[in-house]
């Protein structure tokens, strides 16, 4: 997923474009103007070509709506939004944290799909009143279909799908407790994945549709990766629950010279006392900066020779802080959002330990 191409910028929200976007816009125009509009009706093969491009565009709208209302009901719950990343059949909003309740859970998972479904109604039933005008009736018509379709597929139950979403809030509100809730839609969204493989390989085997097999065998292997991720992460969360930093935290045994190479690093202070992570002396009792063991993994043999520990060292300005107080989840959150593996944990201004992803894990695998 990730980042695209910025295209735009509405209720102060940026709105990317995924580069599989223009790949995918491509073969949606082929596939409309070679088989879908031939099938059913007798255009010259201009028409077909400008019908595919603007019902292409006209979907692509469509999931753009889509988006916004997720965003737009989060917005309005005090919610920041950060970004939708648009690919043709869907998008992934940024959203930057989780509904405060249950009900307006729901609320925000289900403003998409019913969007979708109004503007789908609404098309088809403009499609059908037009139908005097065959080229416009017939792009709305198919184009009602497909809003209808994506309402209907983002329904399924399966987290992190907008059912799935809903699943998970009914699941919160019953269990009262959120990440269980979300492990159990996610499992729900891994069982969805692997039917629309299945269904995808039957579609392209028994109907000869190889395309839409296709296309359905691969949303459904996104679900599985997807479901999987956000299970995985609620169970991280859970197994944090109840631990602060202090618990998972490990205590400097040295202060490293800033001066000496990495291979002495390595000799003196990591191998001996099987450090992960260490300060770097900065004088006067203070620390000038972390360096870890992955510092010294990356290093060429050369570089181990040859390069100090200041220079690899993550030097003191960029280093994040966390109080030893803070939930062990909070850890683990700001070094995802921070990009950073290792915290300094301070208190009362100084140094007391380090924490690093790897650590978290492992104390999670003692405490359980
Ligand atoms: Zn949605």
């Amino acid at each position: 997923m990730g980042h695209g191409i910025r295209i735009a910028r509405i209720f102060g929200i940026d709105i990317d474009l995924h580069p599989s976007w223009f790949i995918i816009l491509i073969l949606i125009v082929w596939s409309l103007a070679t088989n879908v509009f031939p099938a059913s009706y007798a255009w010259s093969t201009d028409t077909y070509w400008s019908v595919a491009v603007v019902a292409a565009l006209m979907l692509f709208l469509s999931v753009l709506v889509h988006e916004l209302a997720h965003s737009l009901i989060a917005q309005a719950q005090g919610i920041k939004v950060k970004s939708i990343t648009l690919f043709l059949l869907g998008g992934v909003s940024s959203i930057e944290q989780d509904a405060s309740s249950p009900g307006r859970e729901a609320l925000m998972a289900a403003a998409g799909p019913f969007t979708s479904l109004v503007i789908g109604a609404a098309l088809w039933g403009l499609g059908v009143a037009l139908h005097a005008h065959e080229v416009v009736s017939a792009t709305l018509l198919y184009l009602g279909g497909l809003n209808i379709l994506l309402a209907g597929f983002n329904l399924l139950p399966g987290f992190p799908l907008d059912g799935g979403r809903v699943l998970r809030a009914i699941l919160w509100a019953r269990w009262r407790d959120f990440d269980r809730a979300t492990r159990g839609a996610a499992r729900v969204g891994h069982v969805f994945g692997y039917l629309l493989i299945g269904a995808g390989f039957l579609l392209a085997a028994s109907y000869r549709d190889t395309f839409g097999g296709i296309w359905l065998a691969f949303i459904g292997w996104v679900l599985v990766q997807a479901s999987q991720a956000s299970g995985a992460q609620a169970k991280l969360r859970h197994d944090l629950a109840g631990l602060t930093v202090g618990d998972i935290m490990s205590a400097p045994a040295a202060m490293v010279p800033p001066n000496i190479t990495l291979a002495a690093a390595a000799d003196r202070y990591f191998v001996p006392f099987g450090a992960r992570c260490l300060p770097v002396d900065g004088g006067n009792d203070e620390f000038d900066g972390l360096v870890c063991i992955g510092d010294l993994k990356r290093a060429s043999p050369e570089q181990m020779e040859h390069d100090r520990v200041k220079d690899v060292m993550l030097p003191r300005s960029d280093v994040v802080t966390i109080e030893p107080e803070r939930p062990a989840t909070e850890a683990v959150q700001l070094m995802a959002k921070k990009q950073v593996n290792v915290l300094a944990v301070v208190k009362f201004g100084r140094l007391i330990g380090t924490v690093d992803r790897t650590a978290a894990l492992r104390s999670i695998d003692r405490s359980g």
